[in-house]
């Protein structure tokens, strides 16, 4: 059989990651020598801190290295109800917790156990390039929500997508790609909506909570608006916050009969998340939290920079985020003559200049361009100097 054919017609609607496709080219680029810096990647540069490596350590040495729980220890589901207690004033039971190996698999295990052929998800956008595609692939059907002003969804759009298939919308804030966050009014607004259509469930992807600057106030949805808890899947996870992006553990906290279906997608796929990297993320949770605001000074500073210098190149305009660690900036002002599309403006730029960033496209909005800032501030001045020069024989 060719390979054209074993491979499913499900699988071949789906796109490949286009954040992880230009971080592998980095990756390769990099491995040959070249003098390539990389704003495409969604990671922090930072390293894992040295009390959660040591808890790592800690359980290898003491013999945790075996099968757990499907979706979780209990040590790591208390840390979890902890947090959402802590830092949401949310209040979950460990039997409303789930553990996936990653964000990732958290919103992926959820999709898969509760969407049925033609099942909706609306999905504002721009949005992070994995939602449309695992919608997909759990065999549902995602509506995207055309981008309204500050790419903030509007309780008019929302309230204009939602049909009797509706059965998820994602609410992702801060958001990735671009950095905007939702402040407690937006979200009141969208839950008067939402209580109108008691069938829709609200999925909030709240990686980026801790990553907020200027004295934004991170809220929730099941928080601001209690009556919703019993509808809403809360995710989070380590990656993002405690930069441990490879250790594949995210968590999420929902009524209990969807943490129950998410464990059995779980025990009949994955099984549980590494053991070693649960003792870790009970240490990240539970540990001392004050490396987030050090961290935090030095993304606001690298923000600020790289907005002024991207707003300083004529063709871009680059709004100031909430949060995250991306900016969004808009180029329809360097296309039409030598690249007609930020996809062919992205190619180039990674082709001559060696500087790796991501096509607004790949987030369902063209004519923009995704830059991480999660880089030393040397590369971000070397990379907008490089940029600029790059952008100066377009206009
Ligand atoms: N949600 C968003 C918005 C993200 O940017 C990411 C980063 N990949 C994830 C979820 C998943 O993160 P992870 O699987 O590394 O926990
Ligand atoms: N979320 C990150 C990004 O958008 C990591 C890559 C991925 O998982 O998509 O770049």
């Amino acid at each position: 059989m060719s390979t054209d054919k074993l491979i499913s017609q499900r699988l071949s609607k789906i796109a490949p990651s286009a954040t992880l496709a230009i971080t592998q080219k980095v990756r390769t680029l990099k491995a040959e020598g070249k003098d390539v810096i990389g704003l495409g990647a969604g990671e922090p540069d930072f390293d894992t801190p040295d009390h959660i490596k040591q808890a790592a350590i800690d359980a290898i040495a003491a013999g945790k290295t075996k099968y757990t729980n499907v979706d979780g220890i209990p040590e790591l589901k208390q840390a979890i109800c902890d947090k959402f207690a802590r830092d949401n004033d949310l209040a979950y039971t460990p039997g409303q917790i789930n553990v996936s190996p990653g964000g990732k698999a958290v919103l992926y295990n959820a999709l898969v156990a509760t969407l049925d052929p033609g099942d909706e998800v609306i999905i504002p956008t721009p949005c992070w390039v994995s939602y449309p595609d695992m919608v997909k692939l759990a065999g549902g059907v995602p509506v995207m929500a055309q981008p309204d002003p500050e790419f903030k969804l509007t309780p008019v759009t929302l309230d204009r997508l939602i049909t009797p298939k509706t059965r998820w919308l994602i609410l992702n804030s801060p958001s990735n790609p671009t950095g905007t966050a939702y402040n407690r009014d937006e979200l009141l607004g969208l839950a008067e909506v939402l209580r109108k259509y008691p069938h829709v469930w609200i999925l909030t992807d709240d990686i980026y909570e801790h990553l907020v600057y200027d004295r934004f106030e991170f809220t929730t949805l099941a928080y601001v608006a209690p009556d919703l808890w019993e509808r809403t899947l809360t995710m989070n996870g380590v990656s993002k916050a405690y930069a441990m992006t490879g250790w594949r553990i995210g968590y999420a906290g929902a009524p209990r009969p969807l943490i129950g279906a998410m464990a059995k997608v779980m025990g009949q796929t994955t099984s549980n998340p590494s053991s070693i990297s649960q003792w870790a993320a009970v240490a990240a949770l539970n540990g001392p939290h004050d490396f987030l605001a050090e961290r935090n000074t030095i993304f606001k500073e690298r923000r600020d920079f790289v907005v002024d210098r991207l707003n300083a190149i004529e063709g871009i305009s680059c709004p100031n985020p909430d949060g995250a660690f991306y900016v969004f900036p808009e180029i329809s002002g360097l296309l039409g003559r030598k690249f007609k599309t930020d996809i062919e403006f992205s190619t180039a730029l990674i082709d001559e200049v060696h500087v790796g960033v991501v096509p607004g496209t790949a987030f369902y909005a063209p004519d923009h361009i995704r830059i991480s800032y999660a880089s030393g501030m040397d590369e971000l001045k070397q990379a907008c100097d490089r940029i600029a020069d790059f952008c100066k024989p377009l206009v």
